[in-house]
């Protein structure tokens, strides 16, 4: 029973992320404006707004316009309940979850502005480092997971650094910019989040995974070396892939 109510959870806190991807980059109200359709700008319908149904029920159209709603919204919110309904499985009804929950909505959101846009907004890192920071002086954290306030403070620092160092670097030699500092906050955050053992492995995945997924394109000639990917969404898979398997590396390369 507590694992549909997470599901559904959510579903809604999918469909908020789908109004902050929408509006953030825009500078829109988060709060203030209902949501409207795209196509005739009717707001719409509470009944036609309930998260992964409504996309079902209309069939992925504007009841009053017939606008294709993109399958994009519906995958965010689907996503967002398959990861909280996951969340709560391994970690139950704790902070550990509570945590893990905000942070996956950060994560979300972070993935697809980027992903559409190649920013990655202030408004979404320096929160999102705060809490990192803030909840490590929390008396039970859980250790298995989360660092102590020293760990995390240094693995905030790590973290912009060696990111700022790569643009200033790439800057020299290129003299033109490879990466944001949107970037570069974004991997303070998990630094913060994480610490500083997380930076590591979180750069070598992501850039792992960033090269496999260009090499098609650049044999296929659609795309040059020098063009620009957003960085955001690999650093988010790479820090995924620490949160599940950090502990598996970290026994693998230390034996401890
Ligand atoms: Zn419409």
């Amino acid at each position: 029973m507590l694992f549909l109510s997470f599901f559904i959870f959510g579903s809604f806190l999918g469909s908020f992320s789908n109004v902050c991807i929408h509006r953030l980059p825009k500078n829109e109200s988060i709060v203030f404006n209902r949501s409207y359709c795209p196509g005739c700008k009717k707001v719409i319908n509470w009944y036609d707004n309930i998260p992964i149904i409504s996309f079902i029920l209309l069939k992925a159209k504007c009841r009053n316009c017939d606008f294709i709603i993109r399958l994009e919204y519906f995958i965010v919110e689907i996503s967002t309940a398959i990861i909280f309904s996951f969340i709560y499985y391994i970690y139950s009804f704790s902070i550990t979850s509570l945590l893990l929950m905000v942070l996956s909505v950060f994560f979300i959101i972070i993935f697809f502005i980027d992903l559409k846009h190649y920013i990655i907004p202030n408004e979404l890192t320096f929160p999102l480092m705060t809490i990192g920071f803030i909840k490590s002086f929390y008396p039970n954290l859980n250790q298995n997971l989360f660092p102590n306030y020293i760990n995390s403070l240094i693995g905030g620092v790590f973290g912009y650094l060696i990111i700022w160092l790569i643009i200033y670097l790439y800057k020299k030699i290129r003299n033109k910019e490879g990466m944001g500092l949107g970037d570069a906050k974004l991997l303070s955050a998990i630094g913060f989040w994480f610490g500083w053992f997380s930076i590591p492995i979180v750069i070598f995945f992501s850039s792992t995974i960033a090269l496999l997924s260009v090499i098609p394109s650049l044999i296929n000639k659609t795309r040059n070396l020098s063009e620009q990917i957003p960085f955001g969404p690999f650093l988010i898979i790479g820090c995924v892939i620490f949160i599940l398997f950090g502990n598996v590396i970290k026994l693998f390369l230390f034996n401890y």
